[in-house]
């Protein structure tokens, strides 16, 4: 049987986490510093009390992985905004049950969920780091005049032809990416800030506009492997597509900052300054360790440039932090 790209791609996704530990493959920002949690938790904080310190607030996390970056950012956000901690009620998204195991360990308190549909209406706070590249994608080719669509076959890709036009300039030959699944939940979001005050914060990489290119990546045993191995085998993601993702939570209502660099977002909060202190209280193999991470968060040819910062927000909201 031929499977849309996208319905592939989903399977795979679920059953790799499912199955794996994807910190064994890869690693993400929380676990390369805590102070990427503090940092995300200060945010929420102050983007709270911009929103009017509504209370109570849903402080939301999509796609927690161990819970590092919830654990990091509880700790800063009770030491010093311990209002917004008592205002809070913790939810988490993650369809897969081993890391929701490894997460009540981490956040007991939280209320889990498959999806933002259960998450209860009202004031939010929501962050996201490596998580909608994991969202499944549909590939079109250019083929002519007209466009095919990718499907995965028994002997890897077919192209079958289609009339959904994804309506852009692109020459022959040229893969074009849409995400659904992700822009669905930019809408959803966008819709719920109009209702209450809210706000919504993602990292992840993928370039400032949208351009055509394949995307498609897959990592196993921490080494890229073929995007169409086994379902399950691998960890897949792709690029986000920034400029449409934000484009669609704007259409719905939302106010839009960034993309910006997740450096030049992460040093404006003070991850050199906050490091620096942490630094100061270690031995010295340890504080080496603590700078070599910040700087791997924050350079330009590390994670600083291809990784990126986008927040919405209620129409009417004050700049947030990391974006003036
Ligand atoms: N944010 C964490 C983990 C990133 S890995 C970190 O930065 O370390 C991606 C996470 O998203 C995993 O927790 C995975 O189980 C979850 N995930 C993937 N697809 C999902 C989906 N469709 N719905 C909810 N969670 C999903």
């Amino acid at each position: 049987m031929n499977e849309r790209l996208d319905h592939f791609m989903a399977r795979a996704n679920a059953a790799y986490y499912a199955t794996h530990d994807p910190f064994a493959d890869f690693t993400t920002a929380p676990e390369i510093s805590q102070v990427f949690g503090e940092l995300l938790g200060l945010w929420a904080a102050v983007t709270w009390r911009s929103l009017g310190a509504p209370s109570p607030v849903l402080l939301v996390e999509t796609g927690p992985g161990r819970g590092t970056l919830m654990a990091d950012a509880l700790r800063a956000i009770g030491r010093a905004a311990p209002e917004f901690h008592a205002a809070a009620s913790i939810h988490l998204i993650e369809t897969s049950d081993r890391l929701r195991d490894v997460q009540r360990e981490r956040i007991p308190e939280a209320v889990w969920h498959d999806a933002i549909d259960t998450v209860p209406d009202g004031p939010m706070i929501l962050v996201g780091n490596e998580f909608l590249d994991a969202l499944p994608i549909r590939q079109f080719v250019r083929r002519g005049a007209g466009w095919t669509e990718r499907f995965v076959g028994p002997a890897g890709f077919l192209e079958t032809a289609t009339d959904h036009d994804p309506a852009v300039g692109a020459t022959d030959g040229d893969i074009v990416e849409r995400r659904e699944t992700a822009e669905a939940i930019a809408v959803t979001l966008a819709e719920r800030f109009v209702r209450h005050k809210g706000a919504a914060l993602f990292l992840d990489y993928g370039p400032e506009a949208s351009a055509p290119g394949d995307s498609l990546q897959a990592i196993a045993q921490g080494q890229p492997v073929d995007p169409l191995a086994p379902a399950g085998t691998a960890d897949l993601s792709s690029h986000v597509d920034f400029e449409r993702f934000g484009a669609a939570a704007k259409a719905a209502g939302a106010r839009v900052h960034g993309p910006i660099p997740q450096g030049l977002f992460l040093a404006r909060l003070g991850l050199f300054q906050r490091t620096n202190q942490l630094a100061r209280h270690l031995r010295p193999r340890a504080a080496a360790a603590m700078t070599e991470g910040a700087r791997r968060l924050a350079e330009p040819d590390r994670m600083g440039r291809l990784f990126k910062a986008i927040a919405l927000l209620s129409p009417g909201a004050e700049t947030p932090p990391g974006f003036e």
